[in-house]
């Protein structure tokens, strides 16, 4: 340690870096995390997961007030919006989660050095024009917004904005449009419409939600529609001017073929994200990225530069939180010699809309290319508690080896799906079969009853349908 500063430096805090930081720290390992935002926490504290969920669970309310939900259980309410008051709950949150990091920082002895962080070295970093040396240096960068040609973003004009600047708007846009019909877009776009915005969501590919179960892209594209987001599927956009406070947008059909235009009040860029490594001068550090940006890491996390590590959305994967924090535990156990380990098999994925979508695993697509399957599928109507409280849309599926009825893949959408997958994802870490799943008693009523009935549908014997 003589010539070292640190034994593990951190760059980057958000949900992969501060968490790698502070279980370095636990483990006795001296630590510090570069970050060059005024608060710590990363994408997900500050411009993402939190600041939506505000804005979605504030949202939800307004919308159920306003849509007769709640009249239908005899609440008669005329709901007022007052914006402000929702952003300032939002921006309450953020405040109160990041200092929150901030003090485990401290209880756990991790130096925060305040500014962006550039290699000079294999060992070594610069921060705010002060080099520091250490033996092991975790490369936690995240991601940024993926640009969209011809279509410039400007938050503070407020008229094309991304991620960030659509959870900011100081008004409900008359008509947004969201380019992307993916999880941002679909949450975002599902805050602005409860709140009273037309929203149309452009999608290049033929259904929205890639990556998901086609059932669960059909489903969710049918429940969206009902609630009044208008899709343009197969279309890409090609351009934007914006001429004063509209854009007017180019669209074009995937395939090619004749344009159209639309006139939007706000224009939300939700085509993707990618991975931050500009200005971390990786050349430096004997350090090359691969062909989509991301930073290759083996199963342990380490690159290959001995002493360098990354983790969360800058290197391959799903970008979400929980898999970026996982890795960070992982991360700081393996520097610290033990065997720190993530099952990249499952991890779950959740859109935190109404209902909310989520889905761990294969999906049936995927699990029909590896081999046969059985598939069993239980609706939320059946379901006495989604009944009850006036929730009948979505399903629950599961999908098992045809042969050992071990559970491949489960998806759902449910009011609470994204606390529902919860059982699933630890069913198939311990490689339950749905035999397991079904004669596991599960409370009534609730709404993870139907992820057992799903289970006693793969062998066709669920009891409520
Ligand atoms: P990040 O959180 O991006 O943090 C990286 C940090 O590194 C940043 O603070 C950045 O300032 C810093 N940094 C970059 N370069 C340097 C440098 N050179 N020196 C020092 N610091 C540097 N995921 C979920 O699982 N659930 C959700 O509900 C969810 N909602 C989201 C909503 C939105 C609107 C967005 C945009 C994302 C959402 N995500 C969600 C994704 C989630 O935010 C990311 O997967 C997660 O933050 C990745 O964590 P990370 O630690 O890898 O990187
Ligand atoms: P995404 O990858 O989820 O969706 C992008 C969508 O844009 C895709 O459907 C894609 O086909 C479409 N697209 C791409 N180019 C297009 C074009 N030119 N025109 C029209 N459509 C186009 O990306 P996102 O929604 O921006 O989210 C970025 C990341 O953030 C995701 O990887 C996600 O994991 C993460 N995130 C997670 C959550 C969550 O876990 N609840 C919430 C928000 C964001």
């Amino acid at each position: 340690m003589a010539d070292y500063d640190y034994d593990v430096l951190v760059i980057g805090a958000g949900p992969g870096g501060y968490v790698a930081a502070i279980r370095a720290a636990q483990l006795g390992l001296k630590t510090a995390c570069a970050d060059g935002r005024e608060t710590l926490g990363g994408t997900c504290l500050n411009v993402g997961c939190i600041p939506s969920k505000a804005m979605l669970h504030a949202s939800e309310y307004f919308d159920a007030a306003a849509n007769g939900a709640m009249a239908k259980m005899g609440i008669d309410v005329s709901p007022k919006l007052n914006l402000p008051a929702m952003h300032a709950q939002r921006v309450d949150a953020v405040k109160g989660l990041t200092a929150g990091i901030e003090f485990l920082f401290k209880k756990n002895k991790v130096d925060w050095l305040k500014g962006y962080a550039a290699f000079t070295g294999k060992d070594s970093v610069e921060v705010a024009g002060k080099t520091y040396r250490a033996k092991n240096i975790i490369i936690a960068t995240g991601s940024s917004v993926t640009p969209l040609p011809g279509v410039d973003v400007d938050n503070d004009k407020q008229v094309i904005v991304d991620s960030t600047g659509a959870l900011e708007l100081a008004k409900v846009p008359g008509h947004m449009v969201v380019i992307g019909g993916g999880v941002i877009g679909l949450e975002l776009g599902s805050v602005w419409r409860r709140l009273g915005a037309k929203v149309t969501c452009v999608e290049f590919l033929d259904q929205i939600l890639p990556g998901m179960d086609a059932d669960i892209r059909k489903d969710a594209n049918r429940i969206f529609k009902k609630q009044g987001i208008e899709f343009k599927l197969k279309t890409k956009v090609t351009g934007a001017v914006v001429k004063g406070k509209k854009a007017v947008l180019t669209l074009e059909p995937a395939a090619g073929g004749e344009a159209e235009t639309l006139e939007a009040d706000v224009v939300l860029v939700s085509i993707g994200r990618r991975p931050n490594t500009d200005g971390l001068a990786l050349d430096k550090a004997g350090l090359a990225v691969n062909a989509r940006g991301q930073i290759e890491t083996d199963h342990d996390f380490s690159t290959q530069v001995p002493g360098i590590w990354a983790i969360g959305d800058v290197i391959p994967g799903p970008m979400l939180a929980h898999k970026a924090e996982d890795e960070g535990i992982a991360c700081a156990e393996n520097i610290a010699g033990q065997t720190g380990i993530v099952n990249h098999d499952v991890i779950p994925s959740v859109v935190y809309t109404w209902p909310e979508i989520a889905g761990v695993g294969l999906t049936e697509e995927q699990a029909k290319e590896k081999g046969e399957v059985k598939v069993g599928k239980f609706p939320m109507a059946g379901n006495s508690r989604a009944k009850t409280n006036h929730e009948p849309d979505g399903f629950v599926k599961i999908i098992a080896d045809a042969k050992t009825d071990r559970v491949l893949g489960v998806w759902c959408i449910a009011s609470v799906a994204g606390t529902m997958i919860a059982q699933a994802a630890q069913a198939m870490e311990f490689g339950a079969t749905s035999e397991d799943i079904a004669y596991t008693c599960h409370a009534h009523p609730t709404h993870s009853e139907a992820v057992k009935e799903a289970a006693m549908a793969v062998t066709g014997k669920p009891i409520h349908v």
